[in-house]
């Protein structure tokens, strides 16, 4: 038996999910499968909340992606669950001359994007839930927040009709299979399998890709205390200390993370429990940057994963041997809010036939090392 369509999009997180609502609007036959289920809790995209930031140091391409993946973000959320999105706003705290920050502000001031500069009076004036260090200082991205990721993907597939299947899919030669036996038959396949790509194609992606074990924790707030919710505080990325958290939403719980990777792990097979050395560092940050919340208890952990490049750069390209076939991931811990831009990207590059930019391609992947910052 064969699954038939004009464009098979394998993997349903954000890169895939994005692709497949894309090609189905410029009236290609989709089908869009998953192993797991859209973002699921294996996934990457299957993650409680993700920031969505235009801030990208001199990366201006980024920001140019956050820009036109926030307008598609909001049209879709206005559309189906205003409760999906949070403008808390980001906050990025600098050490004095810091030279992310200072590129940021200025590609935001060049993209037209708005923020504020802080001193480090009017930080702890603003937002005294923040211990700083002195001379700290900050760039406030008001229009920032943080998207639902898990609940947006799944509702974005839902409320789209994506037409949608489970299955476990394989490349035998030049053939895709499923677990259960199906050829999957299509024009071109785009496999946006996330962490799971180099065990897809170790031959050519084995040393490119590698998924680091990322440890995220959720602190409970005092009863009745609302300083640390959405309504009143912004997300934030601490730069030089390379911690970045969310608010408590939904009653979740003050999300913190530690951005520096991981070892590396199996997507399929990690167990997925924190680890003392990952707490305890977790909880020693909380207490210096957050002095109300030191001794908060532990309420929720999840351990995720990136899927690293060298350079953090996505991968968006062909297989070098099968030109109908697309690897598009790479997300190294920065990709989500990424997802309707990529799927606009890609399906250009589908339907257009250009090559991609070299920025994206195979070949400009390094064949070994881990990114070592979202940024
Ligand atoms: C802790 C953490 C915090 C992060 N914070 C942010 C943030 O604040 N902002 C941001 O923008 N990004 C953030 N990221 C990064 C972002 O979540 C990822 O870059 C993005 O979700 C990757 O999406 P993806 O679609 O490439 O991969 P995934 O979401 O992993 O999707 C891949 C899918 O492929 C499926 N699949 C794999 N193999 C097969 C197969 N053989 N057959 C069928 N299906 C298959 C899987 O089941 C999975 O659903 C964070 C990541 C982590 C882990």
């Amino acid at each position: 038996m064969s699954l038939l369509a004009d464009v098979a999009v394998i993997g349903a997180g954000s890169f895939g999910a994005w692709t497949a609502w894309h090609l189905e609007r410029a009236g290609r036959r989709v089908l869009l499968i998953d192993a797991y289920g859209p973002a699921n809790s294996r996934a990457s995209s299957g993650g409680e909340s993700r920031i969505i930031r235009m801030g990208y140091g001199a990366r201006e391409i980024y920001t140019r992606w956050s820009i036109g993946s926030m307008a598609l973000w909001r049209e879709f959320i206005d559309r189906t669950d205003p409760s999906l999105f949070h403008q808390c706003g980001c906050l990025w705290i600098a050490a004095p001359g810091e030279p992310f920050a200072t590129d940021t502000a200025a590609v935001l001031s060049r993209c037209g994007v708005s923020f504020e500069k802080l001193e480090e009076a009017d930080l702890r004036r603003r937002w005294p839930q923040f211990s700083c260090e002195p001379g700290a200082w900050a760039i406030f991205e008001p229009d920032a927040g943080a998207l639902m990721a898990r609940r947006a993907i799944q509702t974005l597939v839902r409320t789209s009709h994506l037409p949608y299947v489970q299955r476990a899919v394989k490349l035998e030669g030049a053939s895709v299979q499923t677990n259960l036996g199906e050829s999957v038959s299509a024009g071109a396949y785009v496999f946006a399998c996330g962490p799971w790509l180099a065990k897809l194609f170790p031959e050519i992606l084995a040393r490119r890709i590698a998924p680091s074990r990322q440890e995220v924790f959720f602190f409970g707030p005092p009863p009745g205390e609302v300083r640390f919710g959405a309504s009143h505080m912004p997300c934030w990325v601490d730069i030089a200390g390379q911690f970045y958290g969310i608010p408590d939403l939904e009653g979740r719980g003050f999300k913190l993370a530690h951005d520096a990777r991981g070892p590396v792990i199996d997507p399929d097979t990690e167990q997925r429990e924190p680890s003392p050395e990952a707490l305890d560092r977790a909880r020693r940050y909380l207490s210096r940057r957050f002095p109300a919340l030191a001794g908060a208890p532990l309420i929720e952990t999840r351990i995720c994963q990136y899927e690293n490049t060298a350079n953090s750069e996505y991968l968006i390209d062909r297989h070098p041997e099968l030109p109908n076939v697309w690897l598009v991931g790479g997300g190294s811990g920065h990709g989500f809010k990424h997802g309707p831009a990529v799927g606009e990207y890609l399906t250009g590059l589908l339907l257009g036939g250009d090559r991609p930019d070299d920025r994206f391609s195979l070949a400009s992947k390094a064949e070994q090392g881990l990114a070592q910052s979202s940024l």
